[in-house]
């Protein structure tokens, strides 16, 4: 193998990770992934039967307020001027998310103004006394109060995560804005859109490089193959993105991850649900969204006579499923603190991405830290070698 980098993975993290090193250092990089495609859960398709792009491991949303990033983004693709918006079925009614000025007045069948809704929700909030929130329960209380925690929040968190929300990092509820006017935008972010010609011709354009060699269905830890751990690791330096407890062979004890399952369905309608995704906030419907894929592409020529819907259930991975999200408990933060450890030791091999930093990153966060990798220690190390 001719290689000065190996990138493990071909999600964002590693093609923008590859696409520098072999444009802005002149490396050649071969990039590996286990699956038969590129993208990780990026990766999106037409669905055959309809041509609707359907995004295989879940909706893909892309925002960001860095400008470095929209800079570096637009090199690959043009954006649609797609804007996220949520809706959520509670209790039989339809909401707008995230909680703005219209979910409130609609729950509590109110008119109230901005400001009496915000003492409204500070009076149902007064039950924290004041304390700082030490978890997502107390945090979404702080946020909202316990009425609206009650009815948007809680069941869906409990569908998502499984786990007590006093065990789940705040973090994950600050992601949703909370607003005291009637915008529903989903994103606070200055820049917004979808991948005009979809998800993995952006993704194959980042990968697309005389210098890069993407090898697919190839497993880094199968030591029958050339690319393997045993082989590269000290031989070549790397760059890891796929799981770190994996990476350590779960020495430390695995970390917990969700995953997603998703029932896919072609129905005989030109429109299933008005709107691309539908949450549901209660507990009696397993599911916790449906994603209507035509309406992300509002401006394609879809059939008007049928549409494609995903529902999305969450559980627990197994080792053998596909990590989604770090659930991050204590007992989890604790053992990530002992894999950072052993792969600040491990020569040679760099960590990143969602599964190799157990980090709930977002795509534009990925490539930021991806871009801040390069500039930080692969070019000072690539530089200095030929120095
Ligand atoms: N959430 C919720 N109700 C909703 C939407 C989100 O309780 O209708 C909570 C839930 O805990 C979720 C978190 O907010 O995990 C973050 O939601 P987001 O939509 O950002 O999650 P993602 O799209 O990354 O799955």
């Amino acid at each position: 193998m001719n290689a000065d980098l190996v990138v493990v993975g071909s999600g964002f993290f590693g093609l923008t990770v590859a696409e520098r090193c072999a444009e802005e250092l002149g490396l050649d990089v071969v990039v590996i992934d286990r699956r038969h495609h590129i993208g990780g859960n990026a990766y999106s398709e037409p669905e055959p039967t309809t041509g609707i792009e359907v995004h295989r491991y879940g909706a893909h949303l892309f925002h960001t307020s860095n400008e470095r990033v929209w800079e570096y983004v637009n090199r690959f693709t043009d954006f649609t001027p797609y804007v996220h918006r949520v809706y959520t079925n509670h209790g039989g009614e339809v909401f707008p998310m995230p909680i703005n000025l219209g979910t409130i007045n609609q729950f509590f069948r109110a008119a109230h103004s901005p400001q009496q809704a915000r003492d409204l929700v500070a009076e149902q909030a007064a039950e924290l006394g004041g304390r700082e929130p030490a978890n997502l329960d107390e945090k979404a209380v702080q946020l909202i109060g316990r009425p609206l925690y009650e009815a948007f929040i809680r069941e869906y968190t409990a569908k998502q995560w499984q786990t007590d929300p006093k065990d789940l990092p705040m973090e994950v509820i600050s992601r949703l804005p909370v607003r005291y006017t009637y915008d529903n935008r989903y994103f606070n972010d200055t820049h917004e859109g979808l991948p005009a010609q979809g998800y993995t011709a952006w993704l194959e354009r980042l990968a697309d490089h005389p210098r890069i060699t993407v090898q697919l269905e190839t497993d880094f830890f199968d030591a029958s193959q050339p690319v393997s751990k045993g082989s590269v690791v000290g031989q070549v330096p790397v760059v890891y993105t796929g799981p770190v407890d994996r990476y350590f062979d779960y020495a430390e004890g695995a970390l917990t991850w969700r995953t997603l399952d998703f029932e896919e369905e072609v129905l005989p309608v030109g429109d299933f649900q008005g709107t691309p995704v539908m949450n549901y906030a209660d507990a009696d419907v397993p599911y916790t969204r449906i994603h209507e894929f035509r309406h992300f592409h509002p401006e394609r020529d879809y059939p008007t006579d049928r549409t494609v819907i995903m529902r999305e259930f969450s559980r627990f991975a197994q080792a053998s499923d596909e990590p989604y999200y770090p659930v991050n408990t204590e007992a989890d933060r604790a053992r990530l603190l002992t894999y950072r450890d052993a792969a600040r030791g491990e020569r040679g091999v760099l960590f990143g991405g969602r599964l190799g930093t157990y980090k709930y990153l977002d795509m534009h966060m990925a490539i930021a830290a991806a871009l801040s990798m390069v500039d930080n220690t692969l070019a000072p190390h690539f530089r200095g070698e030929r120095a």
